[in-house]
This record gives C-alpha cells, sequence and structure tokens, in this order.
C-alpha cells in the first residue's frame, strides 16, 4: 500500500480491463475520483489523438512481451489534452495466465515542452524562425550525401543584404529586425519546398538548392532561382516605424543583396570547403557593384588564397622587424638635399626586398596599415632624432606616408604626439604625407586632426597632388604647408601638352594659396628644368637618387656635403 501511493500515477485493472483500483496521484494527474473510474475501462481517459493502430499495436507488444511503454496523449476529466509517458505491465499468475495489469503514468507535457523548445532555440533563428547555422550544417550534409547517392547536382548560396547596417544604424534595430522577418520570407516563397533557407546570423542567408539536373543546366537553374531571389528582395519594404508621433506610420525601404553561388555533385568538396567558396563568390558579387550574383570560380580562389599567405606573412612580418625603411631625398632649385621622404620596403625572408605596392593595399584592407603605419613613423622620428645631434644633417626634414585608414583611427593623433614626445624631435622636420583623395571624405574630423597635429608644429603635404579632385575652398581650409605633383604629370611633362599645363597650373596655384611645391618621379634634367623655369621648389626622383638604405644615404650626403 505505501508503495501505491508513490509520486506517479498508478492504476490497476483486472484481466478484462476493468479498473479495480487508483492512487492520490492519479486522481491529482487526471481529474477524476477514485469513485468516478473504478469498474470502468481505461478507454475513458482517450485524447483521440491516436488512431485504432496505435493502441493495437500497444495491446500485442503488451500481450506478447508483458509490458509496454511509451507516450500517449490522454484526456484529463476537464477536457485538457496532455502528454503521459505510461508504463503497463501484466501480472501473471503461477500458471501464466494474465490476472491483471498495473500502469504507472507521469505527466510529461510541461518535459516536452521544455525538450521542443531546447529544440527550437539550439536549431532555429529566434527572429525569423529559419533553420540556423547548425541545422544547416546538417541539412547541407545531407544534401551533398543524396547528391552523391542519386548523381544529382545541388547548389549553395551565400547571400548578404547591401548596406544592411546603415538601416541599423540610422533607423534602429526594430527597424533592421522588420526586414530580415521580411526578407526571410520572401526567400522562402522564391525557391521551392525540397529547398532549404537558413540564417547564418546578422544579414547573412544561406540557400541550399537540391536536385538541380546535370552540370551545365545546374548552373543556369541555380541562377535563375538566384536572379528571382535578387528581384524579389528589390520589391520595396513597407516597414513600422515604432511610437513616432507626427509622423507617417510607415517607411517604405529600398534594399537588395549579394548572392555567392557554388555547385556541388558528390560529396568531393567539404561543407566548409563549400561555404568557403559561397563566401568568396559573395564578397565578388559585393565587389561587382552588389544586388547581383556570381558563381564561384577557381581561378579567383587562387587570388585568395594567395592574398591569405601574403596576410599571415605580413602580420609576422611586422613583429619579426622584417619592415625597412628607405629613404629618397629631397632637393631644392639648387640641389642641395633638405630632406627625405621614408618609403617602407619589406625585406622578405623568401622573396627579398619587396616594393609597398604589392602589400600597402592589403595592409589598408586588413587594418594591418595601422601598426604598419605606426612603425614607420616611430623609425622615422628615431632617425630625425639621431640626424638632429650633428649639424649637417639637423636640418633635414622628414616625410612620411601616411594612409587613410591610418590617419581615421581614432588613436592616431595621440600616437603621432608619443612618438613626437619619445623621440623628442623638433616637430617642424616632421612632414605627413597625406593623399588628395583621402582628403574628400569624412572632412570635419580630418581637418581637426590636421589643426592640432599643425599646432603642434608638424608640416602637412598632400602627396599625388592633381590626381584627385579637391575642390580649391576646400584647399584652403586645409592646414597644408606643401602641394607634391604627382609623378604621372612629371613623367610626360615635356611631351603631354595637357601633363605640361597640369603640373603648370598645380604651380601657380599652390604659390597663390601660399603654399610650397614639390615633383616627384623627376628623372631627367629637362624635366627638372621645365619645372624650376615656372617656379616648382623642390624636386625628387631618380635624378638626384633613388629610395636608399641609411647607410648609402648617409654615405651620400657626406661626400658631397649635402650636394646631390
Ligand atoms: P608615394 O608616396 O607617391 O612615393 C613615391 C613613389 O615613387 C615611391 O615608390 C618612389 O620610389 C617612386 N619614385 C621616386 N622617384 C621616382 C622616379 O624618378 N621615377 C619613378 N618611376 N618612380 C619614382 P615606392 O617606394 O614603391 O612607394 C610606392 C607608394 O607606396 C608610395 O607612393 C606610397 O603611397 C606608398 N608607401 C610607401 N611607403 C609607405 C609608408 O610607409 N606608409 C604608407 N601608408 N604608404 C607608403
Ligand atoms: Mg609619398
Ligand atoms: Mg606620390
Amino acid at each position: 500500500a505505501t508503495a501505491f501511493e508513490s509520486q506517479e500515477g498508478m492504476l490497476v485493472t483486472d484481466a478484462n480491463n476493468t479498473i479495480l483500483r487508483v492512487n492520490k496521484a492519479f486522481v491529482s494527474m487526471t481529474g477524476y475520483t477514485s469513485q468516478e473510474v473504478v469498474g470502468k475501462s481505461p478507454g475513458v481517459f482517450r485524447s483521440g489523438r491516436h488512431d485504432a493502430d496505435f493502441y493495437a499495436h500497444m495491446w500485442n507488444i503488451l500481450l506478447q512481451q508483458g509490458s509496454w511503454q511509451g507516450e500517449i496523449w490522454n484526456r484529463r476529466k476537464d477536457g485538457v489534452i496532455y502528454l503521459q509517458w505510461l508504463n503497463i505491465t501484466a501480472v501473471k499468475s503461477e500458471q501464466g495466465v494474465v490476472t491483471h495489469y498495473v500502469g504507472t503514468m507521469t505527466d510529461i507535457t510541461q518535459r516536452k515542452l521544455a525538450e521542443e523548445e531546447i529544440h527550437a532555440l539550439a536549431f532555429y533563428d529566434p527572429l525569423t524562425g529559419l533553420p540556423n547555422r547548425r541545422l544547416m550544417l546538417d541539412r547541407l550534409r545531407q544534401a551533398l550525401a543524396s547528391s552523391a547517392r542519386h548523381q544529382k547536382h545541388g547548389a549553395l548560396m551565400m547571400l548578404d543584404l547591401d548596406n544592411f547596417k546603415l538601416l541599423n544604424d540610422t533607423r534602429g534595430h526594430d527597424m533592421g529586425d522588420q526586414l530580415l522577418v521580411e526578407v526571410a520570407l520572401r526567400l522562402q516563397s522564391a525557391v521551392r519546398e525540397c529547398d532549404t533557407v537558413t540564417r547564418l546570423g546578422g544579414d547573412e542567408f544561406l540557400v541550399i538548392l537540391e536536385d538541380l539536373d546535370a552540370s551545365g543546366f545546374a548552373a543556369m537553374q541555380a541562377e535563375t532561382v538566384g536572379m528571382k531571389i535578387l528581384s524579389s528582395l528589390n520589391a520595396p519594404y513597407d516597414l513600422e516605424l515604432q511610437e513616432r508621433q507626427g509622423q507617417d506610420p510607415t517607411y517604405t525601404h529600398h534594399c537588395s543583396a549579394s548572392i555567392g553561388i557554388s555547385l556541388f555533385s558528390g560529396q568531393q568538396v567539404s561543407t566548409d570547403e563549400l561555404m568557403k567558396r559561397a563566401d568568396t563568390a559573395m564578397y565578388q558579387a559585393k565587389a561587382a557593384g552588389r544586388n547581383t550574383l556570381r558563381f564561384f570560380d577557381p581561378e579567383m580562389q587562387a587570388v585568395v588564397n594567395q592574398r591569405a599567405v601574403l596576410e599571415i606573412q605580413l602580420r609576422r612580418a611586422i613583429d619579426h622587424d622584417e619592415l625597412v625603411l628607405f629613404y629618397q631625398a629631397q632637393v631644392n632649385t639648387q640641389g642641395k638635399c633638405v630632406g627625405v621622404e621614408a618609403l617602407v620596403r619589406w625585406n622578405h625572408p623568401q622573396r627579398g626586398l619587396v616594393a609597398p605596392g604589392e602589400f600597402i593595399g592589403l595592409a589598408e584592407e586588413t587594418g594591418l596599415i595601422v601598426p604598419l603605419g605606426h612603425w614607420v613613423l616611430a623609425r622615422a622620428c628615431a632617425q630625425l632624432s639621431r640626424w638632429s645631434q650633428d649639424s649637417a644633417t639637423a636640418g633635414l626634414t622628414m616625410a612620411v606616408n601616411v594612409s587613410a585608414r591610418q590617419f581615421r583611427a581614432a588613436e592616431f593623433v595621440d600616437q603621432v604626439l608619443a612618438v613626437v614626445q619619445e623621440t623628442g624631435i623638433r616637430t617642424q622636420r616632421l612632414k605627413l604625407e597625406l593623399t588628395e583623395s583621402m582628403l574628400l571624405e569624412s572632412t570635419d574630423d580630418i581637418v581637426g586632426k590636421m589643426q592640432t597635429l599643425r599646432g603642434h608644429g608638424i608640416g602637412f603635404s598632400l602627396d599625388d597632388f592633381g590626381t584627385g579632385y579637391s575642390s580649391l575652398s576646400y584647399l584652403k581650409r586645409l592646414p597644408i604647408d606643401q602641394l607634391k605633383i604627382d609623378q604621372s604629370f612629371v613623367r610626360d611633362v615635356l611631351t603631354d601638352p595637357n601633363d605640361a599645363s597640369i603640373a603648370q597650373t598645380i604651380i601657380a596655384l599652390a604659390h597663390s594659396l601660399d603654399l610650397a611645391v614639390i615633383a616627384e618621379g623627376v628623372e631627367t634634367q629637362g624635366q627638372r628644368l621645365f619645372l624650376e623655369e615656372r617656379g616648382c621648389d623642390l624636386f625628387q626622383g631618380y635624378l638626384f637618387g633613388r629610395p636608399v638604405s641609411i647607410a648609402e644615404l648617409e654615405g651620400w650626403l657626406n661626400q658631397r656635403k649635402g650636394l646631390i
């Protein structure tokens, strides 16, 4: 009797399945009193959710094996249907004849709900309800296996919304969420039932297309679906503004996406590799101007791989002191060296000296330009500081190239001032070279930084001048000291009348704005004379000297007493 009053509901029937007894836990689980059920069949608890086959199967096992257990939906007295874990055991006499059945049961509705919720959280994106990355990987593995089995082709599409961040930043995350939900719906209706749409996170979606035809056609089919997706995503979105009084409650948003597609057939590639390919193709689509799709192509991958290797090596180069500074002389009209420009080189362990053209762009893209630029600045200033000890070199100026991303970094000004402090240089000897094109971006921030540095005595030169599109009024606002005529105009200054008049105009412009002017890339006496006659103050180029190591430069300076 003690055992009978356990936490689990219990019910005993006779061999004819007539209820003899139930316990207290049963009463509270079902809502029926003992009197209400004794003498009846357990059939009164049926929910109607299981068909006759289910019960037939249950009895079959019970009779054959002597027990049955499993999940079963039953109905409480108040009508509510709940899920039960039921265990029925047949009690037999010594002769092996069934005399009773004993059922023990627990209400597992809550547990089931919790399990479902855990499943949903683990495999689905809560915002859009789409499968998440985890479930996607599983589906992709299945898709690869099934394509191998059935000789069918499939495609993986990586999709990224264009300029999504802008919406999020300017209109709030709530708007961003609304857009993502709508995009998810449109994606699902643009593909077939057998395809899988998943959300990878952020504004990235992934679509798995299965059962495409033989290879040539598979690409066409995938392209058709991709175009369909692009055009469906292009239709305007009516987003609801939250709590914006006095304004139109809806906001119409326009959006596009970039899609990268990688085809597969069989399991020749891993899921990882396939995702990487689709991702590479997606970036290609972005680079091609967005709102478009691109297929993965192996040549494109080779370039990406090369860059990846270069990036790893460059990262190491900065820490392992593989960078070196070369210096190129800048001379005045008397041919006297008045300063130098510091130009970085990479002393690559296998490739030898690598020119900056091969790695500055990559450093810009990856952000490595910030530590790299800092290294250059620190080295150049240390050199200036050494020169200041000797009267022969104390007057030299040092021009240091600063790239756009480096200049835009919030800590730039502080870093420059810290280096100045550490090395104790005279700031009037330091000149930062900015490119004209970078000044066109975010004006106020740039002007502010330039003014602060200028306040400390540091000068500015506008590199590659003439290749950007500076407006004259803008130039006047900037605290610049010098314009540097780009070498592309100097090269043909004697043969191309356009270049000649551009060079001449830049010189005149510099003078009228009270700026110094230097010509870079001067290779011949003819070029030098032409520029000098028109008022150019300073020159830099192979005619006077190539960029050289510090030892070589100092050798020259000594020999010629500064005259080159
Ligand atoms: P830039 O600042 O315009 O530098 C001038 C480039 O012209 C240098 O190339 C220089 O070697 C080359 N040059 C000088 N005289 C002549 C000449 O008479 N004829 C010809 N054909 N070329 C001449 P380099 O050293 O290969 O540097 C290329 C670019 O890389 C630089 O252009 C600059 O934009 C960038 N760079 C170099 N060092 C740094 C650095 O430390 N930081 C940053 N951010 N960029 C750098
Ligand atoms: Mg330069
Ligand atoms: Mg230049």
